[in-house]
């Protein structure tokens, strides 16, 4: 704005600039007009200032009003609002006003308040100091604690901001009760709780029903439906793998008799004691479930490729089975013995089914009942009569080891034109079979441990022979090569075996020759070249027989102490007709001339195959062509022709 002296100055400059008036006109003249014309200015003037002064009261009027609106609007909203509100000094934290919501919230009068530092009820000790703000900063909706006249913790959602008002910096702090908040969170925690321990209850029970519907209650085994669901499984991988699996039926023989003179708790405990003791007779793999009753049924899976071979396990685990069900067990107080009849099937063909299976397992086991219980009945007939037959067998063998029924035929080894040598091979003359060949009775020596006693008496019978042929010359220089099991070589003691079988005959320890196969020499193989070193040094030698059809490795023959490879008469009999063959006699042909040792061919039928074997280098040889093992009579009577023969 400008003022009225401003102007008056500014109208008399000259224009020379200076200050002052007209010198050519009288002063009193001059000033008359000019004071008029000054007050008339002054008038306009005044008259300007007074309708600004107006217009400026009326804008304050305006100003006013809408202040008044404004801080009534804002009082309005501060007094209202469902939100409690804090006014609280930047500097000291005290509170400086409150609103009637945060009265109310706190449950204290605005008076109780004011003038108090904040945090005896906003943030109180125990929640989180609130921090010091820069100016411009805000804090945005963090969840504190209120404290209530009354002595309650109220949850609140903060916020802070901070703002200058009346030259002081103050913090205005709001904050909403979310008590109820929480107690629904809560609540949905809980609820969610609840629901997490239901649903774990839930599947615990439908586990435990699950459990419940495939086993049996009183021996945990499983029962019938889960029994049929393995028996399936194994079929499938049975069919798949060519392994033949049995499935045993078993009945306790005097159940019935038990429950009724002991009571149900006694029968109830012979049925724990028994599905106990079953599955102690199966591998992990196997199944032992209680059909019902006294009926149980044991899986025995993936036993054989071959029905004989997966009967006769069977048939093992089932006498296993008799046995240790026929212990006695205290039964109130009183010992009780209870056997139990067995019938198997064994099965593995694609045409079975779980039913026929189960069926003829079931009458194979009243068969077992029949003929007396306690026992073990097949269900195959055929299968029947040849595990019978096996099992006689068996028994004969324990008998006949004893009972002198074994003899030894000799077949003659002919090199350039001499017999050499002879080998050794077992007859067993039987009371009624007739004479059986070791085809019949070697593996069943060899499984059920006769071998080692049988391995025995052919040494010593051997060592005899050679002892009794020393006496002549034409027999003297002749070896006698004894066939070794693997079972036998394996015996800790075999070296001295052997060496008491020379020593006792009195025989020649370089007439002794031992024929070893190449599957036996896999296994422990430094402890084989011990033995055989040991027996080396004592004037033995080794044969390598059935050369070719093991798994020869040039690393191990090269380190075994040998001297002779005898070639498989398989190769010898095709060796005319078919290239592999004739190829394997040469190569073991060469190898044995290679690694220095003596090579012979066995099975020599005809003078063709001689020939054959000569003309590759071959000149030892063992077959038919020239005798058949004979009994030691007719082979020293053989051996006599022969003599003439080449005189
Ligand atoms: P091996 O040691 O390979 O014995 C040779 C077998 O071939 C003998 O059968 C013999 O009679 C037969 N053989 C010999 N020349 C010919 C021929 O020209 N043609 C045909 N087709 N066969 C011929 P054997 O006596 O039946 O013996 C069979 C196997 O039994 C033997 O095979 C041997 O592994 C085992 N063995 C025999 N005696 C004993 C023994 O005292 N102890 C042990 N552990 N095993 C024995
Ligand atoms: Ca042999
Ligand atoms: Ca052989």
């Amino acid at each position: 704005m400008i003022s009225v002296g401003e102007r008056c100055n500014g109208s008399t400059r000259d224009s020379s600039g200076d200050l002052g008036c007209n010198p050519s006109v009288p002063v009193q003249v001059q000033v008359l007009p000019v004071a008029n014309q000054q007050f008339n200015q002054q008038a306009d003037g005044v008259a300007d200032t007074n309708s600004q002064a107006a217009e400026l009261l009326s804008e304050l009027e305006r100003t006013k009003a809408e202040l008044q609106e404004k801080t009534l609007y804002l009082q309005t909203l501060f007094e209202t609002v469902p939100v409690g509100i804090f006014v609280v000094d930047a500097e000291t934290r005290l509170v400086l006003d409150l609103n009637p919501h945060a009265q109310k919230l706190i449950g204290a009068k605005k008076d109780q308040i004011v003038g108090y530092r904040c945090n005896n009820v906003v943030c109180p000790a125990g929640d989180r100091a609130c921090p010091i703000l820069d100016f411009g900063q805000t804090i945005d909706q963090s969840e504190r604690v209120v404290l209530t006249k009354d002595g309650r913790r109220l949850p609140v959602l903060k916020s802070v901001v901070q703002l200058v008002n009346d030259g002081h910096r103050v913090l205005v702090e709001s904050f909403v009760d979310i008590t109820e908040i929480k107690k629904a969170q809560t609540e949905i925690l809980n609820a969610n709780a609840d629901l997490s321990t239901a649903q774990e209850s839930l599947i615990a029970a439908k586990e435990a029903a699950e459990l419940a519907a495939l086993h049996d209650p009183l021996t945990k085994l499983p029962n019938r439906r889960l029994l049929s669901e393995r028996l399936r499984q194994v079929m499938v991988t049975s069919t798949r793998s060519n392994l033949k699996s049995a499935l045993l039926f078993i009945d306790l023989d005097d159940f019935k008799r038990v429950n009724d003179t002991l009571g149900h708790d006694a029968g109830d405990i012979l049925l724990q004691t028994t599905g106990c003791r079953l599955s102690s007779c199966v591998r992990d793999v196997d199944t032992v479930a209680r059909l019902g009753g006294d009926e149980f049924v044991v899986i025995l899976e993936g036993l054989s490729e071959s029905q004989e071979k997966a009967a006769n396990r069977a048939k093992i685990v089932a006498e296993k089975i008799l046995a240790i069900v026929s212990q006695s067990c205290r039964l109130n107080g009183r010992e009780c013995i209870c056997t139990a009849s067995i019938g198997i099937v064994v099965f593995g063909g694609q045409r079975d089914s779980i039913d026929n299976v189960l069926q003829q397992a079931d009458i194979a086991m009243y068969h077992a009942k029949a003929k007396g219980r306690n026992g073990i009945h097949f269900f195959a007939p055929a299968l029947q009569e040849a595990i019978m037959a096996r099992a006689a067998l068996e028994e004969d063998l324990r008998q006949a080891i004893g009972t002198k029924q074994f003899v030894l035929h000799y077949q003659p080894q002919i090199e350039a034109g001499n017999v050499v040598g002879v080998e050794a091979l077992i007859r067993w003359n039987h009371a009624t079979r007739g004479t059986l060949a070791p085809a019949e009775f070697i593996s069943m020596a060899e499984e059920t441990g006769l071998i080692v006693p049988l391995g025995t008496w052919v040494l010593e019978t051997a060592c005899k022979q050679i002892a009794a042929w020393a006496q002549s010359d034409r027999t003297s220089d002749m070896t006698v090569a004894v066939n070794i099991s693997a079972r036998q070589l394996r015996q800790p003691d075999f070296v001295q075996q052997v060496l008491d079988a020379v020593n006792r005959a009195g025989a020649n320890p370089r007439n002794l020759k031992l024929e070893l196969t190449e599957s036996m020499l896999l296994e422990n193989i430094e402890e084989v070249i011990g033995k055989m070193a040991d027996l080396k040094v004592h004037g033995l030698s080794f044969s390598l027989d059935d050369f070719g059809t093991g798994y020869s490795s040039l690393a191990y023959l090269k380190r075994l102490p040998l001297d002779q490879l005898k070639i498989d008469r398989a190769f010898v009999r095709d060796m005319l007709t078919d290239v592999t063959s004739s190829t394997i006699a040469q190569t073991a042909i060469c190898l044995g001339n290679a690694m220095g040792l003596s090579v012979m061919a066995e099975g020599v039928e005809t003078s063709e195959e001689r020939s054959l074997l000569a003309s590759l280098g071959c000149h030892s040889y063992q077959g038919y062509l020239f005798s058949p093992a004979l009994p030691l009579e007719e082979f020293e009577q053989w051996l006599r022709g022969f003599a003439l023969g080449n005189s």
